[in-house]
């Protein structure tokens, strides 16, 4: 009998968070809603619009790049799940502004030193960590676009 090499199975970080499917990080993007009466778009999927109560929500693709908004650098390793690298490494934290017009917290990669307001910036999508059932928890963040 050949033994096949099965790759993990893939879930993403939450629940409605990514595009799916995730076998081909290249093709994920952040999932998000827009609502079909006041077109406000928000990140993931969403059943109820947190801007008029709206029950009519179409789930797109959001923009695979945006724009450091603002941000702070994590010095200190945060306690209780954190997973991270080890030995913690400092990293930026940001918000991200997309062209779908909503700012998006995300981890910002590169050098914490380098940092920028209004950095053009792109989305990293990237298997985290593995989980307790050993599958590959996938989660994004974005670094400075080249
Ligand atoms: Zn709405």
């Amino acid at each position: 009998m050949a033994t096949e090499h099965q790759a993990p199975k893939r879930v993403a970080i939450r629940d409605g968070l990514l595009t799916e499917p995730l076998d081909d990080l290249a093709k994920v993007r952040l999932q998000g809603s827009r609502c079909r009466h006041c077109n406000e778009v928000t990140l993931g999927r969403n059943a109820i619009c947190p801007n008029c109560g709206g029950i009519d929500m179409d789930p797109v693709a959001l923009a695979d790049h945006g724009e450091l908004w603002t941000y702070t650098v994590v010095r200190h390793k945060p306690p209780g799940d954190y997973r991270g690298p080890e030995p913690f490494k400092p990293f930026g934290l940001g918000l991200v502004e997309l062209p779908d017009g909503l700012r998006v917290v995300s981890p910002i990669e590169g050098d914490v030193d380098s940092l920028k307001v209004g950095t053009p910036l792109r989305l990293k999508i990237s298997v985290h960590h593995t989980g307790a059932a050993g599958e590959d928890v996938v989660a994004f963040a974005f670094a400075p676009r080249l």
